[in-house]
């Protein structure tokens, strides 16, 4: 056990003192997909005190060829992904606090989470929760790690409040790729880049190696063999509303919240009724045997497939309706099967 960080306080930058920064330190990751397993893991290797880990979804057998954490049996159950990642996160170090919650955070939910937390690390898929931890991140001077990577591409930057430009600056001024939502695929290495952007400078933050900080928008192609990094310090705005002289955090209103969303690059529409519920999955199970098709079932959530169609249900209320990227048609099966 004694010398289990030995070979990372050897590194100078580093050193005695950093481990036990870094050991103090708690960080929030919301997203546990290829990114946010790589980074978790990066950072529980490296001893970091307390890591809050948050997701909506739940392990696929698609998922396994890049999200590094699950396993076979994962996907077989349907594990989400926040639970399974948390069991092999303990078994990996069992020195870190590890807090897991099954949830599409919602600003209400992101301000609870952020209480304590010294950096958070953007690892969603998604551009609307993307825009929620910039504004959260400003509002409560956390830093945060913008991430982001489809096919062969990867995007990263720090954002640090008071300093850096933020997201919603940089929208205005650089051509983000790597934002939207794509079929186009993605191969490991490209996650691995910039999970290993993402981690570096979070060490670096953990460890206040501030004058250390990257600084620049970087981002490349591993296929097409690219790489930039861009000064972006010009991209501030005054009058940004995120980060600005007299910001209102657009992106933490309540009118701003998507309660239906066609998730990336799958057949699915995710619905969240508007308030959270606590739903008894064994009653909704004996509801629906009587509709005929298949029911699966495990601690956290509900599956019935029938047809083309499968509709996962999780105790929050929240369900995904897979084989449809239709939201009136999702919505008229999520009122059918679970209203
Ligand atoms: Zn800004």
């Amino acid at each position: 056990m004694s010398d289990r960080y030995s070979r990372q306080t050897l590194f100078t930058p580093i050193g005695e003192e950093g481990q036990q920064k870094i050991k103090q330190k708690h960080v929030l990751i919301i997203g546990a997909g290829a990114l946010g397993t790589g980074n978790a893991e990066a950072l529980v290797r490296a001893g970091v005190g307390k890591l809050t880990i948050v997701d909506r979804d739940y392990v696929e057998w698609s998922n396994l060829q890049r999200q590094q954490l699950y396993t076979e049996k994962d996907a077989d159950a349907r594990i989400p992904k926040a639970v399974a990642a948390q069991n092999r996160l303990s078994e990996i170090n069992s020195d870190v606090e590890i807090e897991a919650h099954i949830l599409d955070a919602t600003p209400q939910e992101l301000e609870q989470l952020v209480d304590g937390v010294d950096l958070i690390l953007d690892a969603t898929d998604n551009f609307d929760t993307r825009m929620m931890i910039n504004d959260i991140s400003q509002k409560y001077e956390v830093p945060w790690i913008y991430g982001a990577c489809v096919s062969s591409y990867g995007i990263s930057f720090t954002v640090i409040p008071g300093e850096t430009p933020c997201l919603n600056c940089l929208l205005e001024s650089v051509p983000l790729g790597g934002l939207t939502c794509d079929t186009a695929g993605i191969i490991s290495p490209t996650v691995q880049m910039v999970v290993a952007y993402q981690t570096a400078e979070a060490l670096k933050i953990l460890v206040e190696d501030w004058d250390a900080l990257r600084k620049k928008l970087v981002s490349f192609d591993l296929w097409s063999n690219q790489q930039t990094a861009i000064n972006v310090s010009k991209a501030k705005k005054d009058n940004c509303l995120s980060c600005g002289a007299e910001p209102t955090y657009p992106h933490l209103s309540y009118e701003n919240q998507t309660k239906t969303a066609v998730l990336c690059g799958r057949d699915s529409v995710q619905i969240r009724p508007p308030e959270r519920q606590e739903r008894n999955l064994d009653e909704v199970a004996e509801r629906l045997s009587a509709q005929g098709g298949t029911i699966e079932q495990n601690p956290f959530l509900l599956s019935f497939s029938k047809g083309e169609q499968r509709i996962v249900l999780f105790k929050d209320g929240r369900a995904l309706i897979h084989g449809t990227k239709d939201i009136a048609e999702a919505k008229s099966l999520y009122h059918r099967y679970l209203g």
